[in-house]
């Protein structure tokens, strides 16, 4: 891909924190497949736990690199590693940033929108911006419908069902599963209306057949101009680029996959709620209670815990032991290899938050799901999975609330086994939401193929840059 006889670049300047920087790493990578000369923008920090990430595509000849942006001296960036929330004051970046467009001026930057600061820099500048928030089309005309039409403002209670008016399909959600800033009608903090109105389009990580009637309105009604180039997942082939996607696992993927294969296939629940929930102690109790209960074996990543004061509290007594000892259960405490464990034959059920990069992972390995939405857009994710798809159950999750609050509502043990038992007990319930879920992971792959209708988009992008 040329344009005045030299390649053309696209700057992705991903946000800190795991969900943002992780599809961004897989997207500057898909571009670089495409004939782009594609740059990361990032912190030193950054580079050494994703340099790997890239290796195997620079063998290759991808034309792919990371640029660490010089901090200022004695300055540092707080909180970022691959849990830093959306809050992460990122500003220090902007003069190295506005630099380096200045010297370099790419073609394009892709841009994540919890840059607070970005728009501004990058449209003085006058380069084409692109939009990567990291959602699905669903989540998004969820969002602009509610905004739109303020439907949770017609309802009597936090618990009432509403219907979010326009939409395809009839979906409905309560005032309390609604991003606390959706509820009181202020903007996200960080995001700015004119960020999206000035940009070149939005580009996202979904593809058309997963929700061609969300992605028909999201252009066409809403009216937004959008590229679908994902699953960007799918561009980790092979085992290596699997375990090295994300930081560092804390379990050996070797001894992770040695016990699935010890297991028989799809009897094994995957249970993760992402790289930045905090769950509190009570909250993990009832968790670890469910699991044992339902008698299902599990891989469970324990990620961050809310009141680490408490953490001793986190299971019954001899939990632990008793899981190891009787090979039902395997618990990581912090990072797991997920690409590796979801795409493993003994997996037969995720457990997920929601979070826009796991669910589209777990549609990818072909699973159905069971929904646990904490915070973010991940109730409208939890609809798409539940309601259009038809691929997952709730497990009974009704309470929106940030990453760092404690919840009014602990989702209770007997829910868990239920959730658990009802999705692994192999009823026909779940076989057809298997099937449903293996289909769609079909299209998954056709649609990043040579062709397939996000391969095509990516090359429509680089076109609309070029023209
Ligand atoms: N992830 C992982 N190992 C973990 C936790 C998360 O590889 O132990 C990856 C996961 O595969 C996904 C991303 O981190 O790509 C999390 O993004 P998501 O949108 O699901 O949730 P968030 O972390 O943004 O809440």
């Amino acid at each position: 891909m040329e344009v005045e006889g030299r390649k053309v670049e696209i700057f992705f300047f991903p946000f800190v924190g795991g969900g943002h920087l992780i599809p961004m790493i897989d997207l500057a990578r898909l571009f670089a497949s495409h004939g782009v000369k594609a740059t990361v923008i990032t912190i030193p920090n950054d580079i050494t736990v994703f340099q790997k990430s890239i290796d195997r595509d620079q063998q290759t000849g991808l034309d792919i690199n990371f640029h660490a942006l010089e901090l200022p001296a004695d300055a540092t960036l707080q909180n970022v590693d691959m849990s830093a929330p959306p809050m992460t004051d990122t500003s220090i970046l902007q003069e190295p940033f506005k630099q380096l467009l200045i010297h370099r001026r790419p073609d394009c930057v892709v841009t994540d929108t919890f840059h607070r600061w970005v728009a501004d820099v990058i449209d003085v500048i006058g380069i084409p911006r692109i939009i990567f928030n990291g959602n699905c089309c669903f989540a998004r005309c969820c969002d602009e419908n509610i905004k739109r039409f303020s439907p949770h403002k017609e309802v009597a209670s936090d618990m009432e069902l509403f219907v979010v008016p326009g939409l395809p399909d009839k979906i409905e959600l309560t005032r309390s599963q609604l991003p606390i800033f959706v509820r009181t009608g202020t903007e996200f903090p960080g995001k700015s209306m004119r960020a999206e109105q000035n940009s070149f389009g939005q580009v996202v990580n979904s593809f058309y057949a997963l929700e061609p009637a969300y992605v028909d309105y999201y252009r066409n009604v809403i009216g937004k101009k959008t590229w679908l180039v994902g699953p960007v997942s799918l561009c980790n082939r092979n085992l290596e680029d699997k375990a090295a996607r994300g930081q560092k696992a804390t379990i050996d993927e070797n001894s992770c996959l040695n016990w699935l294969d010890s297991k028989k296939p799809n009897s094994v629940l995957y249970v993760s709620f992402g790289s930045l929930a905090r769950l509190s102690p009570t909250q993990l109790y009832e968790i670890a209670c469910g699991l044992e209960s339902a008698g299902h074996p599990f891989i469970w990543v324990v990620g961050k815990i809310l009141d680490d004061k408490d953490k001793e509290n986190c299971f019954p007594d001899g939990f632990e032991e008793r899981i190891l000892d009787s090979k039902m259960g395997l618990i990581i405490k912090g990072w797991a290899p997920q690409l590796l464990i979801l795409e493993h034959e003994s997996i037969g059920g995720f457990m997920t938050h929601c979070g826009w990069n796991s669910t589209l992972e777990g549609v990818c390995a072909g699973l159905p799901m069971i929904t646990w939405p904490l915070s973010a857009e991940q109730f409208y994710n939890e609809k798409l999975v539940t309601e259009v798809l038809k691929i997952g159950i709730r497990v009974g999750s009704e309470e929106w609330a940030s990453w760092n609050m404690e919840r009014k509502i602990v989702v209770g043990k007997d829910k868990v086994k239920a959730a658990v038992v009802r999705l692994m007990g192999g009823g026909v319930e779940t076989v057809e939401m298997m099937r449903r879920a293996k289909v769609l992971a079909e299209e998954a792959k056709r649609a990043v193929e040579v062709g397939g209708s996000s391969f095509n988009d990516v090359d429509a992008l680089i076109n609309d840059i070029n023209n």
